[in-house]
């Protein structure tokens, strides 16, 4: 067996430099901000349990956060909710697109809250009486993952909203089946604002930290959501975390994570570190293909396989 690296030392720039070579994956054309992302940007970021923090160059670079939201939004969900958000979005892994238009069968519940139907629905179950309410109320929460207060890019935020016709066909879906009780509309506002939720990779890294620290935000030290809540985001974001293709992320990496459309991805290795990086070319699947390399990479070499014999 061959040494393991120590994540204190080690070199992220080292494998960004290697990563860049890589030109495979298509930037996600969606909205017009999307489509016109750097494909050269790419940048790696650790966070551990001590609340250190290792980082290439451009981790510092802001995106828009997209679904790497959606471990953040079950968690408020579960949280608000006292956990009733269990009973109202399904946990098993579709092996669909994120954004097919397909409900639970027999339940008409959205079949996980990884894909774009069970996150319109968990951003609907947070606290709040109205849209805008519910958006301060994941703002405040998502501040809190990060350790600081987090901007939102108001024309990703409009154009999702705006373009977003499976979300919106997803959220009607899901009140003719009777399961989102908030209005289509505000279902899909409030979640469009989530994902145009502004992060950089080092921001993002902390935020993964927190759901690996049980909960607790490793920078600042506040109890963000109870250890079970964690678990319960972390168990779900490994079976369904990268949509068609959790299987296969599992195999390879071993490492709960989420994918989103502007080349993030987050990692969340329980006791051992938060990790993100940002690279937007993705592959069929809609994962970022220097980010899969990148955390193929950091698993192999600092040992965070979950059913590696180490
Ligand atoms: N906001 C995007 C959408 O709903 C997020 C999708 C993603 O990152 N996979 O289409």
């Amino acid at each position: 067996m061959t040494a393991l690296a120590d994540p204190r030392r080690f070199d992220l720039d080292a494998l960004r430099e290697r990563l860049l070579d890589e030109r495979d994956g298509e930037v996600d054309t969606s909205i017009p901000q999307l489509a016109t992302a750097d494909p050269a940007l790419c940048a790696i970021a650790l966070v551990l349990p001590d609340g250190s923090i290792r980082s290439s160059v451009q981790a510092d670079a802001p995106f828009s956060v997209q679904s790497a939201v959606k471990p953040f939004l079950f968690a408020l969900a579960l949280l608000d909710t006292d956990g009733e958000a269990l009973d109202r979005v399904g946990i098993e892994p579709t092996g669909e697109s994120f954004d097919a238009l397909k409900l639970e069968s027999g339940t008409g519940r959205p079949p996980n809250p990884m894909v774009n139907a069970g996150a319109l629905l968990t951003a609907s179950l947070v606290e709040g009486a109205d849209a805008s309410a519910r958006s301060a109320r994941i703002a405040r929460g998502l501040a809190a993952f990060a350790g600081r207060d987090l901007d939102v890019d108001e024309d990703v935020a409009h154009n999702e909203h705006l373009l977003g016709d499976r979300n919106h066909a997803l959220a009607h879906l899901m009140r003719a089946e009777g399961t989102l009780h908030a209005t289509a509309d505000d279902a899909v506002e409030v979640y469009a604002r989530a994902c145009a939720t502004l992060v950089d990779a080092e921001t993002l890294a902390v935020m993964g930290a927190t759901l690996a620290c049980g909960g607790v935000n490793p920078r600042t030290g506040d109890r963000v959501i109870p250890e079970r809540v964690a678990r319960d985001v972390v168990s779900v974001m490994a079976t369904c975390g990268v949509y068609d293709g959790s299987g296969r992320w599992m195999r390879a990496v071993g490492v709960p994570a989420k994918s989103s459309v502007s080349g993030a991805i987050v990692l969340s290795a329980p006791g051992r570190l938060g990790a993100a990086v940002v690279s937007p070319p993705l592959d069929a699947q809609g994962t970022s293909v220097r980010g899969r390399l990148a955390i193929e990479a950091l698993s192999d070499e600092l040992g965070l396989h979950a059913f590696a014999a180490h």
